[in-house]
């Protein structure tokens, strides 16, 4: 008997219908024997309306009851899959993240996972209970808040769970066929991966990749927890497996992915400063893709590039700290290859800077992630013609 930790994305549980085929494939698991733990995200884009609802009553509506209200979508969700496993005969209790004792800091909108209790999702897997959780959300070990983990955040609370609980398998049940080279709506000959290190899948959702959310990647990277990445749609298909792959040394580009609207800034500060700016940007869910130190006509700085959509709330932040900022580009674009073995092989350094056919505003290569950042450009062609260049 295996403890199974299977996660339900808001696509896959979108609609009443969606939550009955959910459960039926839940019940088919739990019949062969296995012991379940089902973590939930909201229904469809139900955290956006939420989201919305709050910015029609108020420009800045205070963070604590937006967490609060946030939090309600999830725990839709584990009811209503709750409920409608009862129907099938399958024992179920659900637990919101404090009931899971999923403690927190108090970062509204971002907070982090401290430690995990998890004695009642334990007790319940005792009385044979199949257990739903809802995702995206903890309490905060101080104030005792509810909290949410950041946007995306139900993958953390089930890679967290897989953690606490020792779990054999996580699943993470998604609306697409597993981790692609590149995005399938921008790339027409994208195609799954069937394998994937967790360091790939780490780079490519830290430069922009949705697929799994970033921390999520990375808490299982630090506990080398084996993910499996799936369809809830096409459950024949077996998706991408992440862990560990056997390392070959000959240049590999795995996949690409891209942001765009980025900003560059340059901070006039001391770089002793830095972390001030960092933390701001991490609990409005951002961070930098690129930061360097930089000296002008003897003044220090910092050089960061960041989502243009933080800029104002940086600006004002800055100006009430009284730290100078200049807007050195705004509307770029960046676009990554992860992999591995680029310096091993340059070639694949001058395909991919060729495929662009304009020069970058800024390169940042590594061994395994080459990040080029260009002003401007048709998006869709540029990354059809470096998947063809570095992936095909
Ligand atoms: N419902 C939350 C969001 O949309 C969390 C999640 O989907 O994982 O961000
Ligand atoms: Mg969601």
């Amino acid at each position: 008997m295996s403890l199974y930790i299977q996660k339900y994305g808001g696509t896959s549980v979108g609609t009443l219908d969606r939550i009955k085929s959910v459960a039926a494939h839940i019940a088919s698991t739990y019949r062969q024997g296995h012991s379940l733990v089902v973590v939930v995200s909201a229904m469809g884009q139900q955290t956006d309306e939420l989201l919305e609802m709050a910015l029609k009553l108020s420009t800045n509506p205070p963070q604590r009851e937006v967490d609060m209200l946030l939090s309600v979508g999830e725990r839709m969700t584990m009811s209503l899959l709750s409920i409608a496993l009862n129907e099938l005969k399958i024992p179920t209790v659900s637990f919101t993240g404090s009931q899971s004792g999923i403690l927190t800091d108090n970062t509204f909108g971002n907070a982090r996972i401290n430690r995990i209790l998890g004695d009642r999702i334990r007790r319940a897997l005792e009385d044979n209970k199949l257990v739903i959780v809802a995702g995206f959300q903890g309490m905060s070990e101080q104030e005792k808040e509810i909290t949410t983990l950041g946007r995306g955040g139900s993958d953390l609370t089930a890679i967290a769970l897989t953690h606490t609980l020792k779990a054999d398998r996580c699943q993470i049940y998604k609306d697409v066929d597993g981790v692609c080279s590149a995005d399938p709506r921008f790339v027409s000959h994208a195609r799954v991966l069937p394998a994937m290190s967790w360091d790939t899948l780490s780079n490519l959702t830290w430069y922009g990749s949705g697929v799994v959310h970033n921390r999520g990647v990375h808490l299982a990277k630090k506990f080398q927890i084996p993910l499996e990445i799936r369809s809830s749609f096409n459950l024949e298909t077996h998706g991408t497996m992440i862990g560990s792959v056997k390392p070959v040394e000959k240049a590999i580009v795995h996949a690409i992915t891209h942001r765009k609207d980025l900003a560059w800034l340059r901070i006039d500060m001391d770089s002793s400063k830095i972390s001030e700016i960092l933390s701001y940007l991490y609990t409005q869910g951002e961070h930098p893709l690129f930061v360097q130190q930089c000296s002008e006509s003897g003044k220090t700085g910092v050089e960061l590039v960041v989502s243009g959509g933080v800029l104002p709330k940086l600006e004002h932040r800055l100006q009430d700290l009284k730290i100078p900022l200049s807007v050195l580009h705004t509307g770029l674009i960046c676009v990554t290859a992860v992999g591995d073995g680029f310096w091993q092989e340059p070639t694949v350094i001058e395909k991919a800077l060729a495929s662009l056919q304009k020069p970058t505003v800024l390169f940042d290569c590594k061994n395994n992630v080459m990040n080029m950042f260009i002003q401007g450009g048709h998006m869709e062609e540029i990354l059809e013609r470096l998947h063809k260049a570095v992936v095909e």
